[in-house]
């Protein structure tokens, strides 16, 4: 077979070039540094991190630190290059971003597949396979180009994200189950109101976008899995998740928290007042209408959230047989309903405020967050509609996608979306079917996550709840040993897969 192009040198174009060319293809990387740079960009190597330098927990009980084991055993190059510029982290893997960037470099440019280019791509080439990784600041007119080709209400340029909580950290004495008007969930609101109505990215919300990228921000996200814990709280011994299994859509896909009037002003007035990221100077903070941080709609005035995502119109507390005065609902994340976000909350508050204001939220005094909500420039597609078996644009047979613009969020995971593209493109390339790594695998996991509708699809960084529980155990073992036994049976299922050569 001829030449394959990967367009985008960062982590996931970097991770899919290797694995490509160890699996004997030959292959061309086109990056547009160092004649062009993305406002994020300071360097002129490969694979820059342009924020933290920390590819957050390490520990295989998190998430993240098992998708990273995992592609330490499917010989990743980003992780071996970053396990050999490490710098002490505590429980995190962190590296020396400038060595980093280098060994990463040293690594593609010095191997006998890979042809290096430096030029701006400004269209999507034809004739041959292509993989675009161009990452969350995609060149205008490449984005531009690709927004023509999957329609442009399928790409986004920015990502607003609400937080995620473990269904067993909710107090279920308090929050019931009910889709507004006993149907399939919130109706779509008026205009700036509830964050669900509209897609992302038209017109509208290009180019448009707060910052999550300092150190309130982004920094160690993948710690959010453990923040809950940090805070002593533990979800396994908190009240039963009455009926939480495996109920999607119906008249009970929504968890409702319900607010009395004082609950509510003092709610609205912490959103006010808590400390918020500041946007970095390429994200002009104007939002598109559809999707406000929860926090600016609460400027706009008192009542604008309890007209908006907050409104409790067709929802009537069980428990007082009457309607509350403002609701928060939150919608299932996963099959197995482990995980809710809360509906219209994306915010741009720093991660100790989210974790402070979001606790007032009636029955979510104990939450625990498995991610918090940040608002941030990105350039995405929306997967489960574009994206078909082996990460193929179904708009551009032969066009391929990975990394952060493929709809995945976070260093580990973009690299980890570039190996999974270059293993599935490689099957093909032999004429194989294709083979997949195990949905119970964290790697598994990144392609659940991009195939799973979502009235707004959201990237995200990998979580447990993009991996099904282990079986029979369900609550009963504690919310630790739980993970542990589900990084087990990943390591163990991936080993298998492995040894099949894929
Ligand atoms: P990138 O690493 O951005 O690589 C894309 C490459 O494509 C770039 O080198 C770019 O120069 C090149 N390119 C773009 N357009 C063209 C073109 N038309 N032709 C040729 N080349 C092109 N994630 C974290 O986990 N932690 C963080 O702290 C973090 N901070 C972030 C801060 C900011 C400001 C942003 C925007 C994102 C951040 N992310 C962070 C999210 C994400 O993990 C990173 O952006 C990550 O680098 C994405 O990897 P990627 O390979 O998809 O894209």
């Amino acid at each position: 077979p001829g030449e394959i192009l990967v367009i985008g040198g960062g982590l996931a174009g970097c991770e899919a070039a290797f694995q490509l060319a160890e699996r004997g293809l030959k292959v061309r990387l086109v990056e547009m540094k160092p004649g062009r740079r993305t406002p994020a960009q300071n360097g002129d190597g490969l694979a820059e991190l342009v924020c933290s330098n920390s590819m957050r927990g390490a520990a295989l009980g998190n998430a993240v630190g098992l998708l990273k084991e995992e592609m330490r055993r499917a010989g990743s190059i980003i992780l071996r290059c970053a396990d050999l510029t490490a710098v002490p982290a505590g429980g995190a893997l962190a590296v020396d971003r400038e060595r980093f960037s280098a060994e990463v470099t040293r690594a593609i440019s010095a191997h006998p597949n890979i042809t290096v280019d430096h030029r701006e791509v400004t269209a999507i080439p034809e004739g041959r396979p292509v993989i675009l990784a161009t990452g969350p600041l995609t060149a205008d007119a490449l984005a531009s180009d690709l927004a023509a080709a999957v329609g442009s209400e399928h790409l986004a340029y920015y990502d607003a994200i609400a937080p995620i909580i473990s269904a067993d950290s909710l107090d279920w004495l308090k929050v019931w189950k009910q889709s507004r008007y006993d149907k399939g969930g919130p109706p779509a609101t008026a205009k700036g109101s509830a964050g669900d109505a509209g897609g992302k990215g038209d017109a509208a919300g290009r180019g448009d976008a707060g910052s999550a990228g300092d150190a309130g921000g982004k920094v160690d996200t993948g710690d959010t899995e453990s923040a809950g814990d940090a805070d002593g709280v533990d979800g396994a011994g908190s009240a039963g998740s009455a009926g939480s299994a495996g109920s999607t859509g119906g008249d009970d896909a929504y968890v409702n928290c319900p607010f009395d009037e004082a609950q509510y002003r003092a709610f609205v007035r912490a959103l006010v007042e808590a400390e918020k990221v500041p946007a970095r100077d390429f994200e002009e903070p104007r939002y598109f209408e559809g999707c406000l941080p929860c926090e600016v709609m609460a400027e706009r005035g008192e009542m604008t959230l309890a007209f908006g995502p907050m409104k409790p119109v067709g929802l009537v507390d069980p428990r007082t047989g009457r309607r509350p005065y403002a609701v928060i609902q939150l919608r299932q994340e996963d099959e197995a309903a482990t995980a809710y976000n809360l509906v219209g909350f994306q915010t741009r508050m720093k991660h100790g405020e989210q974790l402070r204001v979001f606790r007032m939220i009636p029955g979510l005094e104990e939450a625990e967050f498995m991610r918090l909500g940040s608002v941030h420039r990105n350039t995405f597609i929306n997967a489960p509609e574009q994206l078909g078996p082996g990460m193929e644009l179904r708009a551009r047979p032969g066009v391929f996608l990975a990394g952060q613009i493929s709809g995945v969020e976070g260093y580990v995971e973009s690299a980890a979306g570039g190996m999974l593209c270059a293993i599935l493109l490689a099957q093909r390339q032999r004429g194989e079917a294709l083979r997949p790594p195990p949905p119970t695998t964290a790697l598994g996991g990144i392609l659940t996550h991009l195939a799973r509708k979502q009235p707004r699809y959201q990237p995200s960084n990998i979580t447990w709840a993009h991996i099904p529980p282990v079986e029979g155990d369900k609550r009963k073992l504690r919310k630790r040993a739980r993970y542990d036994a589900m990084a087990e049976r990943a390591l163990r299922d991936l080993d298998a897969w492995l040894a099949s050569s894929p």
